[in-house]
């Protein structure tokens, strides 16, 4: 995640210097002002930048100690980066909570661990990829405990988390927390945002949409031999992975960055493929 693209800043600018200039063209016209083009201009431009300014007031200050201890404790690949990564990655982190909105349902409340908890997912699948970003407009939802196809607190639900294309992604508060506690290859977390990235493209077919369009048929063909391992029993990855592309995709993510050295040692082709299109390798510091 970046403050301001260069891209993003070229756009506004010169959307803004087209929209000053033909409204200086009208206002002359008009009412003989045409310098109020170059208010039309700056207030467009100012609108343009307002997700930058947002993420620039969200990152003026550091992350509290408690904050930066609960990274240290629950996130081994935070805990090896060198300074200034780990700087970059606490900046991730602030731009996560910054911009997703988090809710408790029922009697579950969205506290600053658990959202420090998604936040620290959001910058772990971005760190290798500063360019890439969230998509905007979630809110995460934290439920006190598995829920049901109804999205009801459900004692017999079988749901830890789910996420919905346009709406919510949503959480079983217990399994957010465990997701960080244990490195044996399950994090909620770490699979709801990583279906996130699957949702920004052209559907739910674990293809991430951020993948090069060159790599795009050599991934498919990987998932499919995977999903083939997976219903063979010749998988490290849990059996819910052979459910679809979208589902083996989510599984491996959690096992690459909890689990890399397994990963790499039962499954070098898809262990490598999550290190280019990530662009980190988990073993190392990023
Ligand atoms: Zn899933």
């Amino acid at each position: 995640m970046q403050i301001v693209r260069r891209s993003d800043l070229m756009v506004t600018l010169s959307l803004a210097v087209f929209l000053g200039v033909a409204a200086a063209i009208i206002l002359n016209r008009t009412l003989g002002m045409p310098w109020l083009g170059l208010v039309v201009g700056g207030l467009g431009f100012l609108y343009g930048m307002r997700r930058p300014f947002g993420r620039w007031r969200a990152t003026r200050q550091r992350l509290p100690s408690e904050a930066l201890h609960w990274l240290g404790e629950h996130v081994p690949f935070y805990r090896a980066l060198g300074r200034r990564p780990q700087a970059r990655f606490e900046r991730d982190v602030q731009i996560a909570l910054a911009e997703l909105r988090f809710e408790g349902v029922a009697d579950a409340k969205a506290t600053d661990e658990l959202k420090l908890a998604v936040a620290a997912g959001a910058a772990l699948l971005l760190h290798g990829r500063p360019d890439w970003d969230l998509p905007r407009g979630h809110t995460v939802l934290f439920y006190p405990g598995a829920f049901d196809e109804g999205y009801d607190v459900d004692t017999a639900g079988r749901f830890e988390g789910m996420m919905n294309l346009q709406g919510p992604i949503l959480f079983s508060a217990p399994a957010v927390e465990y997701g960080w506690r244990h490195e044996d290859g399950l994090n909620v977390v770490l699979h709801e945002l990583a279906h996130l990235l699957d949702f920004q493209g052209s559907g739910v077919d674990g293809l991430p949409a951020l993948l090069a369009p060159s790599s795009a048929d050599a991934w498919r063909r990987l998932v499919q031999e995977e999903i083939q391992k997976v219903k063979t029993g010749h998988s490290i990855l849990r059996p819910y992975a052979a459910t679809n592309s979208a589902e083996l995709f989510a599984v491996a993510v959690e096992l690459f960055f909890e689990q890399p050295d397994r990963l790499r040692d039962g499954h070098p082709k898809l262990f490598d493929a999550l290190v280019a299109l990530f662009n980190l390798d988990p073993r190392s510091e990023g």
